[in-house]
């Protein structure tokens, strides 16, 4: 009897630990919401990043065909420079991201990393090239240190410490039983949306991508958590050519290039100083922001 009630008693282990990974996969998935049609060329080469300039050339885009999202995008990102696109929810921000990691190709144009046309690299290199930091990243139902080692499979133990201290996740840490062998995910200690992402930048730390993209979080984090994130995306940022989608434009203040994405079309493209005297869409967009801040400053709140 023993015999067969340990291995069945294992199985059932194993099926709750599968299902719980597969869960987690499959919830990986539908965030990336990955589409299965893009498939490599036959011949697809690796993507070589040299210098890490990324380029869109009228890139024009439509999920499905009667209606346009992007409608001829043109801009350079240079070699460690920091583009900040910002516009309303809508726009086809995020579109452009989709495009730059192939998760789509665009119906015209193309996007081209270091002068290769994305199309014709594998898609492995061609990822292992960007990180990411989404709005809401994934956690695996494991340890901190684990979940921040997904950065770079392999990594030492030094490696993944010294990636959370530079992500500023540190204190965060140290306030735990456990530190960073505390589990997180679904069934473990639930993170907020900024510990989350710093978890995503730390992972992005580890990883040290030539080209970094970052969607910031809507979630009105409070404004001790934007400092956090701020300075940890500093450290990504400074430098890898780098991408920013932006909400809060407090935060693309010291960006490069910012370009103003309305319905499909850059409509304007500078920097914050540019932009502020050219009395436009951004300028517009700032002073509204700025006057939500103060109004939001004015009103007390419990706990600050
Ligand atoms: P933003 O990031 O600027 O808010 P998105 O790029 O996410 O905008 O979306 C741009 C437009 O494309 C929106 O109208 C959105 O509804 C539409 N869209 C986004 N993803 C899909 C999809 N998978 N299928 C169809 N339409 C989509
Ligand atoms: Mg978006």
């Amino acid at each position: 009897m023993m015999q067969i009630f340990i291995p069945l008693n294992f199985l059932g282990f194993v099926y709750r630990e599968m299902k719980g990974s597969l869960a987690n996969i499959e919830k990986m998935f539908s965030l990336l919401r990955v589409p299965p049609a893009i498939e490599d060329r036959e011949a697809a080469l690796e993507l070589v990043v040299t210098d890490g300039r990324v380029v869109f050339e009228d890139v024009h885009f439509a999920y499905r065909a009667d209606r346009e999202i992007l409608k001829g995008v043109s801009f350079s990102v240079e070699p460690r420079q920091k583009v900040a696109i910002v516009g309303a929810s809508g726009a086809g921000k995020s579109t452009l991201f989709k495009l730059l990691f192939r998760f789509y190709d665009p119906c015209d144009g193309r996007i081209t990393i270091d002068g290769q046309d994305i199309r014709a690299v594998s898609q492995s290199s061609l990822r292992a090239a960007i990180g990411v930091v989404p709005q809401d990243a994934v956690l695996f139902n494991q340890s901190i240190l684990e979940n921040v080692r997904y950065g770079r499979v392999g990594a030492s133990d030094e490696e993944v410490m010294a990636a959370i201290r530079h992500a500023q996740l540190e204190a965060f840490v140290h306030e735990l039983p456990e530190g960073v062998h505390t589990v997180v995910g679904e069934r473990g200690l639930k993170l907020s949306g900024g510990e989350k992402q710093r978890v995503a930048i730390a992972r992005a730390l580890l990883k040290h991508p030539p080209i970094m993209v970052f969607d910031e979080a809507t979630s009105s984090l409070d404004s001790r958590s934007e400092r956090g994130i701020l300075g940890a995306l500093r450290q990504v940022a400074s430098e890898q050519t780098t991408l920013v989608i932006a909400h809060r434009l407090s935060t693309v203040v010291d960006a490069d290039v910012i370009l103003v994405l309305d319905r499909g079309r850059i409509v304007e493209r500078g920097s914050h100083t540019q932009l502020l005297a050219a009395q436009g869409h951004y300028a517009a967009l700032w002073y509204l922001q700025q006057e939500e801040r103060h109004s939001a400053a004015d009103t007390p709140q419990a706990g600050g």
